[in-house]
Protein backbone atom coordinates (compact mmCIF):
# COMPACT_ATOMS: atom_id res chain seq x y z
CA UNK A 1 0.00 0.00 0.00
CA UNK A 2 1.19 3.20 -0.66
CA UNK A 3 1.01 6.89 0.88
CA UNK A 4 -2.16 8.22 -0.77
CA UNK A 5 -3.48 4.62 -0.33
CA UNK A 6 -3.06 4.77 3.07
CA UNK A 7 -4.26 8.96 3.25
CA UNK A 8 -7.71 7.28 1.99
CA UNK A 9 -7.59 4.78 4.26
CA UNK A 10 -7.70 7.03 7.75
CA UNK A 11 -9.61 9.90 5.84
CA UNK A 12 -12.38 6.51 6.06
CA UNK A 13 -11.60 5.89 9.33
CA UNK A 14 -12.20 9.48 10.69
CA UNK A 15 -15.83 9.44 8.24
CA UNK A 16 -16.81 6.58 9.81
CA UNK A 17 -16.22 6.99 13.71
CA UNK A 18 -16.76 10.72 14.19
CA UNK A 19 -20.27 10.37 15.38
CA UNK A 20 -19.29 7.82 17.99
CA UNK A 21 -17.99 10.70 20.00
CA UNK A 22 -21.53 10.89 21.01
CA UNK A 23 -21.45 7.80 22.85
CA UNK A 24 -18.96 8.58 25.05
CA UNK A 25 -17.56 12.41 27.40
CA UNK A 26 -15.01 14.54 27.91
CA UNK A 27 -12.82 14.00 30.88
CA UNK A 28 -14.16 17.04 32.95
CA UNK A 29 -12.92 16.10 36.80
CA UNK A 30 -10.45 18.24 35.79
CA UNK A 31 -12.23 21.37 35.11
CA UNK A 32 -10.21 22.55 32.05
CA UNK A 33 -10.47 19.50 30.12
CA UNK A 34 -14.39 19.89 29.92
CA UNK A 35 -13.86 22.28 27.95
CA UNK A 36 -12.64 19.99 24.84
CA UNK A 37 -14.47 19.87 22.06
CA UNK A 38 -16.21 16.41 21.72
CA UNK A 39 -16.19 16.11 17.86
CA UNK A 40 -12.55 16.51 17.23
CA UNK A 41 -11.42 13.66 15.59
CA UNK A 42 -7.95 13.05 14.20
CA UNK A 43 -5.41 10.02 13.23
CA UNK A 44 -2.04 10.07 11.76
CA UNK A 45 0.32 7.06 11.04
CA UNK A 46 4.44 7.83 11.09
CA UNK A 47 6.70 5.19 9.49
CA UNK A 48 10.07 5.15 7.47
CA UNK A 49 8.32 6.46 4.51
CA UNK A 50 6.79 9.49 6.18
CA UNK A 51 3.68 10.96 7.60
CA UNK A 52 -0.11 10.24 6.56
CA UNK A 53 -2.89 11.80 8.51
CA UNK A 54 -6.27 12.72 8.34
CA UNK A 55 -8.97 14.67 10.35
CA UNK A 56 -7.84 17.15 13.69
CA UNK A 57 -4.36 15.73 13.52
CA UNK A 58 -2.75 19.22 14.08
CA UNK A 59 -4.65 20.73 17.27
CA UNK A 60 -2.66 20.29 19.97
CA UNK A 61 -3.94 18.85 23.32
CA UNK A 62 -2.64 17.25 26.70
CA UNK A 63 -0.34 14.73 26.47
CA UNK A 64 -2.09 13.68 30.32
CA UNK A 65 -1.42 9.83 31.03
CA UNK A 66 0.67 8.94 28.03
CA UNK A 67 3.45 11.36 29.37
CA UNK A 68 4.20 8.68 31.71
CA UNK A 69 5.39 5.96 29.20
CA UNK A 70 8.31 8.59 28.25
CA UNK A 71 8.67 9.62 32.55
CA UNK A 72 9.11 6.04 32.80
CA UNK A 73 11.68 5.54 29.81
CA UNK A 74 14.05 8.34 31.84
CA UNK A 75 13.71 7.05 35.10
CA UNK A 76 14.43 3.32 34.09
CA UNK A 77 17.56 4.83 32.28
CA UNK A 78 19.15 7.06 35.11
CA UNK A 79 18.16 4.76 38.01
CA UNK A 80 18.53 1.43 36.44
CA UNK A 81 15.18 -1.62 36.57
CA UNK A 82 16.44 -2.59 40.22
CA UNK A 83 15.58 0.35 41.74
CA UNK A 84 12.83 1.55 39.79
CA UNK A 85 11.05 -1.97 40.86
CA UNK A 86 11.86 -1.75 44.24
CA UNK A 87 9.07 1.17 44.23
CA UNK A 88 6.54 -0.05 41.94
CA UNK A 89 5.55 -3.08 40.73
CA UNK A 90 4.65 -4.68 37.11
CA UNK A 91 1.70 -6.37 37.47
CA UNK A 92 -2.09 -5.08 35.85
CA UNK A 93 -4.67 -4.11 38.30
CA UNK A 94 -7.98 -4.55 37.09
CA UNK A 95 -9.02 -1.35 39.00
CA UNK A 96 -9.54 2.10 37.49
CA UNK A 97 -6.59 4.69 36.78
CA UNK A 98 -6.31 7.08 39.88
CA UNK A 99 -7.82 4.07 41.96
CA UNK A 100 -6.54 4.11 45.85
CA UNK A 101 -8.21 0.69 46.71
CA UNK A 102 -4.92 -1.49 45.95
CA UNK A 103 -1.97 0.56 47.80
CA UNK A 104 -2.66 -0.56 50.51
CA UNK A 105 -1.23 -4.37 49.43
CA UNK A 106 1.14 -6.87 51.08
CA UNK A 107 4.19 -4.64 49.77
CA UNK A 108 2.94 -1.00 49.99
CA UNK A 109 3.90 0.04 46.65
CA UNK A 110 1.89 0.92 43.56
CA UNK A 111 1.26 -2.14 41.19
CA UNK A 112 2.48 -0.80 38.13
CA UNK A 113 3.90 2.30 36.94
CA UNK A 114 1.27 3.26 34.35
CA UNK A 115 -1.72 4.03 37.43
CA UNK A 116 -1.80 7.34 38.90
CA UNK A 117 0.12 6.09 41.68
CA UNK A 118 3.03 4.44 39.82
CA UNK A 119 3.80 7.25 37.63
CA UNK A 120 3.87 9.30 40.62
CA UNK A 121 6.01 7.03 42.25
CA UNK A 122 8.23 7.27 38.81
CA UNK A 123 7.90 11.03 39.08
CA UNK A 124 9.20 11.43 42.35
CA UNK A 125 12.80 8.93 41.39
CA UNK A 126 13.79 11.65 38.16
CA UNK A 127 16.81 13.36 38.76
CA UNK A 128 18.31 17.01 39.41
CA UNK A 129 18.30 19.40 41.60
CA UNK A 130 15.41 21.43 41.25
CA UNK A 131 11.95 20.90 40.59
CA UNK A 132 12.81 22.51 37.20
CA UNK A 133 16.04 20.37 36.23
CA UNK A 134 14.32 16.84 37.07
CA UNK A 135 10.95 17.94 34.77
CA UNK A 136 13.18 18.71 31.85
CA UNK A 137 14.57 15.06 32.14
CA UNK A 138 11.03 15.12 30.70
CA UNK A 139 11.14 17.25 28.30
CA UNK A 140 14.64 16.88 26.86
CA UNK A 141 13.51 12.96 25.55
CA UNK A 142 10.36 14.67 23.98
CA UNK A 143 12.21 17.27 22.01
CA UNK A 144 15.03 15.37 21.35
CA UNK A 145 12.28 12.81 19.68
CA UNK A 146 9.93 15.87 18.10
CA UNK A 147 12.68 18.00 17.41
CA UNK A 148 10.84 21.00 18.57
CA UNK A 149 10.76 22.77 22.37
CA UNK A 150 8.01 20.88 24.15
CA UNK A 151 5.22 23.55 26.12
CA UNK A 152 2.59 22.71 28.63
CA UNK A 153 -0.92 24.07 28.45
CA UNK A 154 -0.68 26.24 31.60
CA UNK A 155 -4.14 26.49 32.01
CA UNK A 156 -4.89 22.58 32.19
CA UNK A 157 -1.89 22.79 34.29
CA UNK A 158 -3.44 25.14 36.75
CA UNK A 159 -6.92 23.50 36.43
CA UNK A 160 -5.50 19.83 37.76
CA UNK A 161 -3.07 21.61 40.36
CA UNK A 162 -6.29 22.91 42.55
CA UNK A 163 -8.00 20.16 42.03
CA UNK A 164 -6.27 17.07 41.80
CA UNK A 165 -6.69 16.36 45.62
CA UNK A 166 -6.68 12.43 44.72
CA UNK A 167 -3.27 12.24 42.77
CA UNK A 168 -2.20 14.48 46.37
CA UNK A 169 -3.66 11.77 48.70
CA UNK A 170 -1.60 8.81 46.32
CA UNK A 171 1.34 10.45 47.00
CA UNK A 172 1.19 10.96 50.59
CA UNK A 173 0.25 7.16 50.78
CA UNK A 174 3.53 6.42 49.33
CA UNK A 175 5.47 9.11 51.28
CA UNK A 176 3.97 7.63 54.16
CA UNK A 177 5.30 3.83 52.84
CA UNK A 178 8.70 5.03 51.74
CA UNK A 179 8.09 4.62 47.84
CA UNK A 180 8.32 8.65 47.53
CA UNK A 181 11.47 10.87 49.20
CA UNK A 182 11.69 14.01 49.10
CA UNK A 183 8.86 16.94 48.59
CA UNK A 184 5.52 15.46 48.05
CA UNK A 185 4.22 18.63 46.09
CA UNK A 186 6.95 19.01 44.31
CA UNK A 187 6.67 15.52 42.98
CA UNK A 188 2.71 16.12 42.46
CA UNK A 189 4.02 19.30 40.59
CA UNK A 190 6.06 17.35 38.44
CA UNK A 191 3.06 14.77 37.43
CA UNK A 192 0.86 17.51 36.77
CA UNK A 193 3.32 19.44 34.56
CA UNK A 194 4.32 16.09 32.86
CA UNK A 195 0.06 15.62 31.75
CA UNK A 196 -0.05 19.04 30.28
CA UNK A 197 2.82 18.90 27.96
CA UNK A 198 1.32 19.74 24.45
CA UNK A 199 0.98 17.62 21.31
CA UNK A 200 -0.50 16.86 18.10
CA UNK A 201 -1.97 14.11 16.73
CA UNK A 202 0.66 14.05 14.52
CA UNK A 203 3.25 14.39 17.07
CA UNK A 204 2.16 11.88 18.51
CA UNK A 205 2.41 9.59 15.68
CA UNK A 206 6.11 10.27 15.30
CA UNK A 207 6.51 9.48 19.45
CA UNK A 208 5.25 6.33 18.46
CA UNK A 209 7.53 5.49 15.90
CA UNK A 210 10.42 6.10 18.03
CA UNK A 211 9.06 3.57 20.51
CA UNK A 212 8.40 1.39 17.33
CA UNK A 213 12.24 1.75 16.53
CA UNK A 214 12.87 0.74 20.22
CA UNK A 215 14.34 4.54 20.87
CA UNK A 216 15.72 5.44 17.93
CA UNK A 217 15.02 9.05 16.07
CA UNK A 218 13.78 9.66 12.85
CA UNK A 219 17.08 10.93 11.87
CA UNK A 220 18.79 7.65 13.39
CA UNK A 221 20.19 8.80 16.99
CA UNK A 222 19.49 6.69 19.83
CA UNK A 223 18.67 7.71 22.56
CA UNK A 224 17.85 4.99 24.84
CA UNK A 225 18.55 1.30 25.47
CA UNK A 226 16.59 -0.99 23.31
CA UNK A 227 15.49 -3.09 26.32
CA UNK A 228 14.30 0.10 28.16
CA UNK A 229 11.89 0.90 25.20
CA UNK A 230 10.44 -2.84 25.05
CA UNK A 231 10.17 -3.08 28.89
CA UNK A 232 7.87 0.25 28.67
CA UNK A 233 6.33 -1.38 25.48
CA UNK A 234 5.27 -4.75 27.24
CA UNK A 235 3.38 -1.95 29.84
CA UNK A 236 1.56 -0.51 27.46
CA UNK A 237 0.04 -3.98 26.56
CA UNK A 238 -0.66 -5.07 29.87
CA UNK A 239 -1.51 -1.52 31.36
CA UNK A 240 -1.60 1.17 28.69
CA UNK A 241 -5.31 1.51 27.87
CA UNK A 242 -6.47 1.12 31.74
CA UNK A 243 -8.73 -1.64 32.93
CA UNK A 244 -10.08 -1.99 29.26
CA UNK A 245 -5.91 -3.06 28.27
CA UNK A 246 -7.41 -6.75 27.90
CA UNK A 247 -9.98 -5.95 25.52
CA UNK A 248 -7.89 -3.89 23.70
CA UNK A 249 -5.40 -6.45 23.41
CA UNK A 250 -8.39 -8.89 21.98
CA UNK A 251 -9.62 -6.35 19.95
CA UNK A 252 -6.51 -4.09 18.58
CA UNK A 253 -3.03 -6.35 19.95
CA UNK A 254 -0.83 -3.62 19.76
CA UNK A 255 1.07 -2.11 22.37
CA UNK A 256 -0.58 1.51 23.48
CA UNK A 257 -1.19 4.17 26.10
CA UNK A 258 -4.17 6.42 26.36
CA UNK A 259 -4.21 9.65 28.22
CA UNK A 260 -7.83 11.43 29.18
CA UNK A 261 -7.51 14.16 27.14
CA UNK A 262 -8.16 12.08 24.13
CA UNK A 263 -4.92 10.94 22.90
CA UNK A 264 -3.71 7.13 22.81
CA UNK A 265 -0.47 6.46 21.48
CA UNK A 266 0.49 3.17 19.63
CA UNK A 267 2.74 1.70 17.91
CA UNK A 268 3.39 -1.69 15.99
CA UNK A 269 6.59 -2.68 16.62
CA UNK A 270 9.43 -2.64 14.20
CA UNK A 271 7.31 -0.77 11.74
CA UNK A 272 5.58 2.69 12.74
CA UNK A 273 3.43 4.81 14.86
CA UNK A 274 -0.21 5.72 15.35
CA UNK A 275 -1.89 8.59 16.90
CA UNK A 276 -5.08 9.20 17.44
CA UNK A 277 -7.18 12.09 18.79
CA UNK A 278 -10.98 12.41 19.96
CA UNK A 279 -11.38 14.11 23.29
CA UNK A 280 -15.21 11.76 23.92
CA UNK A 281 -13.81 8.99 26.55
CA UNK A 282 -15.71 5.97 27.12
CA UNK A 283 -16.42 4.90 31.25
CA UNK A 284 -12.72 3.47 31.39
CA UNK A 285 -11.07 6.65 30.02
CA UNK A 286 -10.23 5.96 26.48
CA UNK A 287 -11.30 7.92 23.91
CA UNK A 288 -14.15 6.33 22.38
CA UNK A 289 -13.32 7.63 18.80
CA UNK A 290 -9.74 6.68 18.91
CA UNK A 291 -10.43 2.92 19.83
CA UNK A 292 -13.03 2.05 17.38
CA UNK A 293 -9.87 3.68 14.34
CA UNK A 294 -7.22 1.71 16.26
CA UNK A 295 -9.70 -1.35 16.04
CA UNK A 296 -10.66 -1.28 12.29
CA UNK A 297 -6.97 -0.19 11.36
CA UNK A 298 -5.60 -3.57 12.90
CA UNK A 299 -8.23 -5.50 11.35
CA UNK A 300 -7.97 -4.60 8.40
CA UNK A 301 -4.33 -4.57 7.85
CA UNK A 302 -3.73 -7.58 10.51
CA UNK A 303 -1.85 -5.89 12.76
CA UNK A 304 -2.28 -7.41 15.99
CA UNK A 305 1.07 -8.49 17.46
CA UNK A 306 -0.05 -11.58 18.69
N1 LIG B 1 -3.63 14.08 34.80
C1 LIG B 1 -4.55 12.98 34.78
C2 LIG B 1 -4.80 12.46 36.18
O1 LIG B 1 -3.89 12.24 36.90
C3 LIG B 1 -4.03 11.91 33.91
C4 LIG B 1 -4.96 10.77 33.82
C5 LIG B 1 -4.92 10.02 32.56
O2 LIG B 1 -4.70 10.55 31.47
O3 LIG B 1 -5.15 8.81 32.65
O4 LIG B 1 -5.89 12.26 36.59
Amino acid sequence: MNQAQLQQVLEGLVADHRSAHHLGQVADYIPELGKGDPSLAGIAVWSPEGLVSAGDCRIPFTLQSISKIFTLMVVLRDRGEEEVFSRVGSEPTGDPFNSIVKLETAERRPLNPMINAGAIAVCGMLEGKTLEERFARVTDLLEEVLGRPVSIDENVYRSEKETGHRNRALAYFLKDTGVLDGDVEEVVDIYFRQCSILVTCEELARLGLFVANKGVTLDGRRLLPRRIVRLVSTFMVTCGMYNASGEFAINVGIPAKSGVAGGILAVVPERFGIGTFGPALDRKGNSIVGVRMLRDLSRQFELSIF
